[in-house]
């Protein structure tokens, strides 16, 4: 069983309340074979929501509030259903505070993009769950 990250299957899970489904893995989970998680939502996040971006160790939404503790509280949520299904893989959204991996916008809100990993991305890599982002996805489906 693989887990993805929910908006990637067509959940409009988003913090603008949209989706970004990838073909590939809607597919996978209407076959049963991979199961959708929402770490900001399982935190308790309402969607729409207000941007937020790592800064450091916390997560800061566009309004300056701290919601590190939403977010923690989100992955180790997001953790428990990874490990009740028995996933070692995920497949994630690029670029978010909570899925991005590898490369996450850099905490000041213009655009701009940082070496770092998601808050749940992170808590799957200590875990040992392997992990990559739909674009990675893509082309090994592609391949
Ligand atoms: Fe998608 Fe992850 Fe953001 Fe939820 S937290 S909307 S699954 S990128």
């Amino acid at each position: 069983m693989i887990l993805v990250s929910e908006c990637l299957a067509g959940v409009p899970c988003r913090m603008d309340g949209k989706s970004k489904p990838v073909p590939g893995i809607v597919k996978l989970v209407e076959e049963g074979k991979a199961i959708p998680v929402c770490p900001e939502v399982l935190g308790g996040l309402p969607t729409p929501r207000i941007p937020s971006e790592r800064l450091g160790d916390r997560v800061i939404n566009k309004e300056g509030e701290d919601v590190t503790a939403a977010f923690v509280k989100g992955a180790e949520e997001s953790l428990r259903i990874c490990r009740e299904y028995g996933c070692s893989f995920a497949v994630l959204k690029s670029k978010s505070p909570s899925c991005g991996v590898g490369v996450i916008h850099n905490g000041l809100f213009d655009g701009g993009l940082t070496a770092g990993n998601g808050v749940f991305a992170d808590l799957l890599l200590r875990e040992g769950v392997t992990v990559m982002t739909e674009k990675e996805f893509n082309l090994t489906a592609d391949s």
